[in-house]
């Protein structure tokens, strides 16, 4: 399955151009060049797309869930068989070390839709029975044609674990990728092909975010849309979805706190962190980026941090010494910067990392910064308010659990916390009082694909994951018997 230069929409279960034959540049983050090129679609693309997915949805939704779960299945194995190529793909378009597109992206990727092929067929409904007179029961049936937008920094991973519970639940769907990384979804296209995927029932169509993505959000007959993205994207497609009564389940930014209390198991602790703080670049919405250290241990760990933050290799996603690729683009890289000069003008100390790496050769113009440690920021700075999304996390002591909560949860955000203590019911008590709608104890992105994921305040609306998603595309319908 090799890679295009020449990305195509997948609509009508064909590869094809935009409308308008216009391409974007896709770059290579690694090098900072342009390795291929990704349809600039536009609303006749997506209108294309919702007739495709229109015209598929009485056969899909009535096609059984053995047939739905046989494709899926084959789909997923097509993705597990030529992991390597995806992998290769992925870590190109996003400059992640292909260690982690190789053991977390694509596995997932295929797992999502072996999980919910199967989940499909455990799904069940309520029944509510009225003694002596009647039954009620819930009928869960698919929404119609669905849109799901997805974002880069988990681009195949994200896109599917969208995509799946849709296509289970016997909806039809229109999505589109990150324009920043769209390569796996094109290969995603080719190995729906190749699954037998009847034509119209999953259409991708390519390019911006402002264009082709809105154009999703604005059609009348898309009914739900699930998104995953940015805080602010969230609020502007609220704002257009809401009026027009669409079903919305949004999965936003975060600014996670993770909280070490002096009682953790301090070497299991520190691995966490580390993985926590800079995994795929600290480009996870569930990076803990503000670390909050209870004063006896702040010293030893503040140093730990710094000293293992620092052997962190920056550089090859293809190297096997790599632990941090590239960011993603060139804008995003200078972003991170400039949250870490502001971080200077609130009065916060670098105390590691934040400058641009010299490389050689082809990663000359490769968007690679070493991995940044920060201390001495009030905790209402901006710094530690907004999401900046890149290898930077902060630093600060704390005395007291209700100091730290206050902390923890000044936040608009609230997306995920990390706790790190021995002592379960101070662990059962932080979790409680946390703002967040994932709390982890002892642990970090240990995911178990049945449990509600999602965020509350300004990290989203609604929940993904296991019965949450399935619920979220069908429509559930109340049918009273009487009798
Ligand atoms: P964006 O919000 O910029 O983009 C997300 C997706 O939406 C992209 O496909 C983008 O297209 C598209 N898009 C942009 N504008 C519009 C619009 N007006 N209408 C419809 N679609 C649009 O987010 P990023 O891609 O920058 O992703 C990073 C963000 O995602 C971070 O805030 C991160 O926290 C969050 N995130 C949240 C997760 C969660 O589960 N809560 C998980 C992962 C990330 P294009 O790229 O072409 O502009």
């Amino acid at each position: 399955m090799p890679t295009d230069k020449y990305i195509k929409n997948y609509i009508d279960g064909t590869l094809v151009p935009p409308g308008s034959g216009k391409y974007l540049d896709n770059y290579n983050p690694s090098t900072g060049k342009v390795y291929s090129y990704i349809p600039d679609s536009a609303a006749d693309d997506v209108q294309k797309a919702y007739e495709a997915a229109e015209r598929a949805f009485p056969e899909w939704s009535k096609s059984g869930l053995r047939k739905r779960f046989r494709i899926l299945q084959r789909l997923a194995d097509i993705i597990e068989q030529n992991l390597e190529e995806f992998a290769r793909a992925e870590s190109i378009d996003s400059g992640k070390p292909i260690s982690m597109s190789r053991s977390v992206d694509i596995p997932r990727s295929h797992q999502n839709f072996r999980f919910f092929a199967t989940a499909i067929l455990h799904f069940s409904s309520e029944s509510h029975h009225m003694e002596g007179r009647a039954i009620n029961f819930t009928l869960r049936q698919p929404i119609g044609v669905v849109g799901c937008i997805s974002p880069w920094n988990l681009p195949l991973y994200l896109f599917s674990w969208k995509i799946a519970p849709a296509l289970a639940t016997g909806n039809c769907v229109v999505a589109k990728p990150s324009e920043m990384t769209p390569m796996t979804a094109h290969l995603l296209a080719k190995a729906c092909i190749e699954a037998g995927l009847p034509p119209g029932v999953l259409n991708i169509v390519h390019g911006l975010g402002p264009k082709a993505g809105q154009a999703i959000i604005d059609h009348p007959k898309i009914k739900a849309i699930s998104f995953t993205g940015g805080t602010s994207t969230g609020k502007q497609i609220a704002q257009k979805a809401a009026p027009m009564f669409k079903k919305l389940s949004l999965e936003l930014g975060g600014k996670n706190p993770n909280i070490i209390f002096a009682d953790c198991d301090f070497d299991q602790m520190m691995v966490g962190t580390l993985r926590s703080s800079f995994s795929n670049n600290g480009q996870i919405c569930l990076c803990g980026s503000r670390i909050y250290v209870e004063r006896p241990i702040y010293e030893k760990f503040k140093e730990e941090l710094v000293k293992r933050t620092q052997f962190l290799k920056v550089g090859d996603p293809f190297s096997s010494v790599t632990d941090l690729g590239a960011l993603v683009s060139k804008s995003h890289m200078e972003k991170v910067m400039s949250y870490l000069a502001l971080a200077e003008v609130e009065g916060g100390s670098i105390l590691c990392g934040g400058e641009p790496v010299p490389m050689k050769g082809e990663f000359e113009e490769g968007y690679f910064l070493r991995p940044a440690v920060v201390e001495g920021l009030a905790y209402d700075c901006r710094t530690n308010q907004e999401e900046i999304f890149g290898p930077v996390v902060t630093i600060a002591p704390f005395d007291t659990e209700e100091e730290v909560l206050k902390y923890a949860n000044s936040v608009q955000y609230g997306l995920s916390a990390t706790v790190w203590t021995q002592d379960i019911s101070k662990a059962n008590r932080v979790a409680e009082k946390l703002e967040a709608g994932v709390v982890w104890i002892n642990c970090w992105l240990l995911r178990d694909l049945r449990t509600p994921f999602g965020g509350m305040k300004s990290s989203g609306v609604g929940r993904e994951g296991g019965l949450e998603a399935l619920r979220f595309f069908t429509e559930p319908k109340n049918v009273c018997i009487k009798y």
